[in-house]
């Protein structure tokens, strides 16, 4: 749908945390967004006849939030498979959810938590999506209006797989290409190849991922090295572990993005720089399902690109980069000592470095000139946010902010929450769809929960 070209703008009187190269932050600071990009980033601007205006005296503008790693499929499901560990929890409660979507079902789900996403202050995700119901998942993040990599989940054997989900591995690659095939191009959803994880899809499913990669031009964004219990089921499954299983089937010959990669370990890094390779962090989801912590410090010293994500609801219960920047410094700090990872650092993770995990380090991430006008304006009138004047407003924000604070939000200049409150779409609206088609899938499952 053609929604036209949103207004110029100019965001006015704010703090300006702009995450370029510098870190350059004006106070007082002005951002113009004029056909969907950065116009210009100063003060005194000048605004022609027509803009619109956003007074952000007293308020934080930065970059839109990114969340490398994400299951809005899996949004109804919070709260649903607590307790479990990696592969019980997939096998016992997540898998035969999913299995039990339909479109409308996907639909519904996917666009609640991109709600919740846009009111938290995240403008682009990255999601490795589902297998049944797919299409209402890519037709939500469409009408999210959020910017999006996505695509169809793609599984065809292992242990506890419901029969629903164990698909043909030609088949599913055709139809992750005819569903790649449906995106306008240069529109705001873009296409990836999900394969869920090693122990899920077959050589030949990887081959052909791989092949569809090369052809296509897409990227590959997948679950690795995440839990102890998985990485060992991986050796006995292949005799090898997950990087020299890519590296053999020339999947690290792709653009190719691993989610969570807490086992990596210090020889697997040299090998990987000289690779498009990256990893997205997702700390509390590896909190809660007793993973263990990335060494996101490490990654960073070795040049690999790191991003940031909440993961799904049903492992992290929220989808908050506002919680998931702090906690993930908070645990890079207990790991390497206080000094290891600063305010600065978290925001990065969340805004340049996770642009560059994803490929789009020239479009999104940061308040500079000719970027997607992705833009947050946050709230900094209440007792949180105050600080002396020489605090670094970037430990104020990484450490004290919250999706509370958040006001505004643009996406490719479109103003997609105004006021602390969605615009286009009618949360309440969607909330009852939601419950209805949740008590459906429920019912289809089969599962007595
Ligand atoms: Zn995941």
């Amino acid at each position: 749908m053609d929604r036209g070209t949103p207004p110029p703008t100019l965001i006015y009187g704010g703090t300006v945390l702009t995450l370029d190269d510098a870190g350059t932050v004006l106070e007082g600071g002005e951002v113009l967004l004029r056909d969907g990009r950065i116009a210009a980033v100063g003060r005194h601007l000048t605004a022609a006849p027509g803009t619109e205006i956003v007074d952000a005296e007293g308020c934080f503008v930065l970059p839109g939030l990114i969340q490398g790693h994400v299951h809005l499929g899996q949004t109804f499901f919070r709260g649903l498979a607590e307790g479990r560990r990696l592969l019980p929890w997939l096998r016992q409660r997540i898998w035969p959810l999913e299995a039990a979507h339909d479109d409308d079902s996907a639909y519904c789900c996917t666009l609640l938590g991109a709600a919740e996403c846009l009111l938290s202050g995240t403008t682009t995700v990255q999601d490795i999506g589902i297998g049944p119901g797919v299409g209402g998942l890519m037709a939500a993040l469409a009408d999210s209006r959020l910017r999006a990599i996505a695509g169809k989940c793609l599984m065809d054997g292992g242990d506890g797989l419901p029969e629903r989900l164990k698909e043909d591995a030609d088949r599913t690659l055709a139809e992750a290409e005819a569903l790649g095939d449906r995106l306008a191009a240069g529109g705001r959803v873009r296409y990836a190849l999900n394969p869920r994880f090693v122990l899920s899809c077959s050589d030949a499913l990887w081959r052909g991922v791989r092949e569809l990669a090369e052809k296509r031009g897409w990227p590959i964004h997948t679950h690795a090295l995440e839990q102890r219990e998985e990485t060992d089921a991986v050796r006995r499954a292949k005799g090898r572990d997950e990087i020299d299983y890519f590296d053999e089937l020339g999947v690290l010959d792709a653009d190719l993005r691993i989610a969570h990669g807490v086992w990596l370990e210090p020889a697997h890094l040299e090998r990987l720089r000289r690779r498009r390779f990256a990893v997205v962090h997702c700390p509390s989801s590896n909190l809660k399902l007793g993973s263990g912590v990335a060494d996101v410090v490490g990654l960073k010293r070795a040049s690999i690109p790191v991003g940031l994500g909440c993961d799904g609801t049903a492992c992290s219960n929220h989808l908050d980069a506002f919680e998931e920047l702090r906690l993930a410094a908070l645990l890079q700090k207990l790991k390497h000592g206080p000094e290891a990872f600063s305010g600065r650092d978290a925001l990065a993770l969340a805004t340049r470095d996770g642009a560059r995990a994803l490929g789009l380090g020239d479009e999104i991430g940061s308040l500079e000139i000719g970027k997607q006008a992705d833009v947050v304006v946050l709230a900094g009138h209440g007792a949180d946010l105050w600080a002396a004047p020489p605090v670094d407003p970037h430990d104020l924000v990484a450490f004290s902010a919250s999706r509370a604070h958040v006001r505004e939000v643009f996406v490719g200049g479109e103003r997609l929450v105004s006021d602390g409150a969605l615009v286009h779409l009618d949360l309440a609206q969607i909330r009852r769809r939601a419950e209805r088609a949740m008590a459906a899938l429920l019912k289809r499952s089969g599962l007595d929960l």
